[in-house]
């Protein structure tokens, strides 16, 4: 299928920083037409919620289920965003428990988790529909189509014009491109879309655009936190032995802890009919090595349980886990950029009519939602001035 359409804009990704980019650009009076193309199900990308139709519709956030912004008050950009959100009723502040599980050991408990400091946000509905609502609540005009379940695997630019290819062979165009995850810039490309060229080195052939040079040289530097979260659906008769009424819960290990349970966080997710799903984050390399080369991979469900059990052993509010309805696993390859953060100078390409945004540029946030949301806002204040 080619698509006649040339869009004036068209961004790659449909996660959290493509729908703040979109909304704000909407906002900055930009009215031509837009497509989003998104490889997932839905829009949300790492700040995305499963929704399990084999459990009657449970909701559980497998990815981020929360942001923590940590530069309100320096920030004009970010602060005026998060107050928009707040006031239409998107997010609210969190008034969730976070509690620091530091059992048996003789330290101090240090926490060194990123995602809890500052303020935190949770989406008033699930992290999914929040991306949805950014878009929702500056779109008046219907100027944008989406298109999901396609993975953009080629790109040319030809005529000051892009063309990208997806898997299933269908082809954009468009004036403007905006891809909103390195994939298509970073070596990772290589081995994912099974391709012998970086797609964006193949569009741009090297010496033609110092820019473009740079930032695919910067890119090689940058490289990506595994992690896997376990989803568990728990039966409806399980609950916690106190009255806890909040949506969340978090607990977080200390690196004593996380060493002996693998565990990074676990995070109860109340469903809308009181039932407790549990959502259990690891990055521990060699955990996740022996799950990736294991050829009986359910066999860590039971370890999970285990260590769960364990882990809770004594603690006055959470019950044993001994049945589950379901547990699913979701692999995550690149849950967030580490090391070398790119340049905020190189997210824009006059040249070649191609700009960047998301968590991987070195804003305040770098690898976290704040990263990208502001990164996104920051994109749009920038190709405001190049019209
Ligand atoms: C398990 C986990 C826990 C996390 N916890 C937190 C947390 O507590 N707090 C926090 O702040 N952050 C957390 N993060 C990080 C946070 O999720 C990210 O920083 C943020 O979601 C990045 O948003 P983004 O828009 O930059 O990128 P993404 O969400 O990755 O969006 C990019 C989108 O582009 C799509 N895409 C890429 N290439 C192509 C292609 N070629 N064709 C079509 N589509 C394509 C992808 O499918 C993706 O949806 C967590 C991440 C994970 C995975």
């Amino acid at each position: 299928m080619v698509n006649d359409e040339i869009y004036d804009l068209l961004i790659i990704g449909g996660g959290i920083s493509s729908c703040v980019f979109v909304s704000a650009h909407i906002k900055n009076g930009f009215d031509g037409k837009i497509a989003i193309i998104e490889n997932g199900r839905n829009l949300g990308g790492r700040s995305s919620t499963r929704i399990s139709f084999t459990n009657n519709g449970w909701k559980l956030n497998h990815g981020a289920p929360s942001f923590n912004i940590c530069n309100n008050s320096k920030n004009k950009l970010i602060k005026t965003f998060i107050n928009d959100l707040l006031d239409s009723n998107l997010i609210q502040t969190d008034p969730s428990d976070i509690i620091e599980l530091n059992k048996g050991s003789t330290f101090d408990s240090e926490i060194n988790s990123e995602f809890y400091s500052g303020t935190n946000y949770i989406s008033r509905t699930s992290m999914s529909k929040l991306s949805q609502n950014i878009i929702f609540y500056n779109n008046c005009k219907n100027q944008i189509d989406y298109f999901f379940k396609t993975l953009i695997v080629r790109l040319d630019y030809t005529k000051n014009q892009w063309i990208l290819t997806s898997k299933n062979g269908h082809k954009f165009k468009t004036k403007f491109l905006i891809c909103s995850s390195n994939l298509l810039l970073h070596k990772r490309s290589l081995d994912i879309l099974n391709v012998n060229q970086i797609p964006l080195r193949k569009a741009i052939p090297i010496n033609k655009d110092k820019k473009i040079d740079t930032l695919i040289n910067l890119l090689y530097k940058q490289e990506y936190i595994q992690r896997l979260t376990f989803l568990i659906y728990t039966k409806s008769n399980y609950s916690y032995k106190d009255n806890y009424k909040n949506k969340y819960r978090y607990f977080i290990l200390n690196k004593l802890l996380e060493e002996r349970y693998k565990f990074e966080r676990i995070i109860f997710q109340k469903q809308e009919n009181n039932n407790l799903g549990i959502v259990v984050h690891i990055k521990n390399k060699q955990f996740i090595n022996k799950y990736l080369k294991s050829r009986n991979r359910d066999r860590f469900k039971e370890i999970i349980l285990d260590s769960f059990n364990d882990l809770f052993d004594n603690d006055k509010n959470i019950k044993k886990l001994k049945e589950y309805q379901d547990i699913q696993i979701m692999v995550w390859r690149a849950s967030q950029p580490s090391g070398f953060a790119i340049p905020e100078n190189l997210q824009v390409n006059e040249d070649h009519n191609i700009a960047f945004c998301g968590d991987w540029f070195d804003c305040e946030g770098f690898g976290r939602i704040e990263g990208a949301i502001l990164s996104a806002l920051k994109l749009s204040c920038k190709i405001n001035s190049l019209y």
